[in-house]
């Protein structure tokens, strides 16, 4: 996992933000634990220099790389659920905020959002 001193400071923080940015990371970390070190690093890599190659730059290289597409789909998953109470706003439900939503929707943590 590589963070910078901001990333960081984030990921510590109580900001929703900290918690999709883990939430990327640790896709990463996952992915280069499936895949092996040395062929995550390695497939990471000649994907982006063989967009950069093909002509992209560098920004649309990057995020166009099926590794940070899979991290960014992990990070964008918790936007659902990023304004769930939490225990402290005693809600007057037995049941925790995340159970509730469990046995709602059996089989998948994501809750409705209330964008639409
Ligand atoms: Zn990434």
């Amino acid at each position: 996992m590589f963070l910078s001193p901001e990333g960081a400071a984030l990921v510590f923080s109580d900001a929703p933000d900290g918690a999709r940015l883990l939430a990327h990371e640790l896709t990463h970390v996952r992915q280069y634990r499936r895949a092996g070190a040395a062929v995550f690093l390695g497939s990471y890599v000649g994907e982006y220099l063989g967009r950069r190659l093909a002509g992209a730059r560098h920004a649309q290289a990057y995020c166009e790389l099926s590794f940070e597409r899979e991290a960014e789909k992990a990070r964008l998953a918790l936007e659902d659920i990023s304004d769930v109470d939490d225990c402290s706003t005693g809600s007057g439900q037995d049941e925790a905020p995340w159970r509730r939503s469990r046995s709602s929707k059996r089989g998948s943590p994501r809750i409705e959002s209330k964008k639409g």
